[in-house]
């Protein structure tokens, strides 16, 4: 059976692009299928200073932008669409969309993960009324005003950096004592005079009219509640990743893909990269890495399958 691409990417994060462009360069026919914009989570940062070979912080829209044009430039192709399932049958995958059926030797699953929900009351409500994922998309709209940022982890802390460049009042507070952020990014929290931070601190309830106008919280310590005047709450307290398109894949306790050091599942010639695979530490420059080996592996995959491996 002939197939349509040597290897189908889903997902165009930098893990995914990173993966488009490695095998294109292998003179690899390869589709990236992507239902929102190239970039992924990246898209969302506004200053990533973190990133390998940028000594100034670069936006991470930006840097999306111009993954995604180096990859087309070696010949990735890219289709918006929804992956609903991927079955393999013989050699063959077939990955299916709302409306077509893509066919592959390989498949490299980079489809990332999702903000987790607090699930406290008034979340669902307030959301995208107060309620945010997203400091830098909904930020400027409460410029000055109260903002309470929830989490201890990197997301969270950059978060709020973000945001106290737009307010003197933000307020972040995190459940345990300290935080669980790379130790430079909390210091930088602790230091700064925007921020109010307070541990032990749990968010109860989130209330108002139209939109938020306070929260409850409790102290863990002295279980004591206290009602706030609060005009937005951002949320960052992890992500869950995308696998629901996926059956029999091999998955961790929490859910991420488990995979081998060459970035194959369970499934022989089923890659996984980025933030949708168990791993210890899920950034940027850790997705372009497992990006770059699932696309080598699954080359070297595709070869043996033609009888065309270099032994
Ligand atoms: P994370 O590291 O998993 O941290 C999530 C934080 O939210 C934890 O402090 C956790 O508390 C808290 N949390 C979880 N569930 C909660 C709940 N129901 N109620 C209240 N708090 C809750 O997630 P992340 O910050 O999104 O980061 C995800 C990955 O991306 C990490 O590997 C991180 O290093 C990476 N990242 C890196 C950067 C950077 O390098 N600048 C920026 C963003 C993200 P506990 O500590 O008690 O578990």
């Amino acid at each position: 059976m002939t197939v349509d691409w040597d290897i189908i990417i889903i997902g165009a994060g930098f893990a995914g692009l990173t993966a488009g462009q490695y095998a294109a360069r292998a003179n690899l026919n390869v589709v990236i299928i992507e239902e929102l914009a190239a970039g992924g989570q990246a898209v969302l940062i506004d200053n990533l200073e973190n990133y390998p070979g940028m000594d100034q912080p670069v936006n991470g829209y930006e840097l999306s932008q111009r993954m995604e044009n180096q990859a087309a430039k070696f010949g990735v192709k890219f289709e918006t669409a929804t992956v609903k399932s991927v079955i393999k049958e013989g050699n063959i995958f077939k990955v299916q969309t709302a409306d077509k059926t893509f066919t592959s030797y390989a498949v490299i699953v980079a489809s990332g993960a999702k903000h987790k929900k607090l699930g406290a009351p008034g979340e669902e409500k307030y959301s995208g009324r107060g309620v945010s994922y997203c400091a830098t998309c909904d930020g400027p709209f409460f410029k000055d005003r109260k903002m309470l940022v929830v989490g201890g982890g990197d997301a969270a802390c950059d978060e709020a950096m973000f945001l106290a460049k737009l307010s003197d009042k933000v307020v972040m507070v995190h459940r345990r004592e300290r935080f669980r952020a790379q130790k430079t990014l909390a210091k930088r929290v602790l230091q700064n005079p925007n921020i109010e931070v307070r541990f032990n601190t749990e968010v109860k309830e989130i209330k108002g009219d139209d939109v938020v106008k306070s929260v409850v919280l409790m102290n863990n310590k002295d279980n004591t509640t206290t009602e706030e005047e609060m005009n937005a709450v951002f949320i960052f307290i992890g992500s869950s990743p995308n696998t629901h398109f996926l059956k029999d894949i091999k998955l961790d306790e929490t859910g991420y893909i488990v995979t081998t050091d060459k970035m194959e599942s369970n499934v022989i010639g089923l890659y996984a990269a980025g933030d949708v695979r168990a791993t210890p530490f899920r950034q940027l420059t850790v997705a372009c890495g497992e990006g770059a080996v699932a696309a080598h592996c699954a080359s070297q995959y595709i070869d043996c399958l033609r009888g065309d491996e270099y032994i």
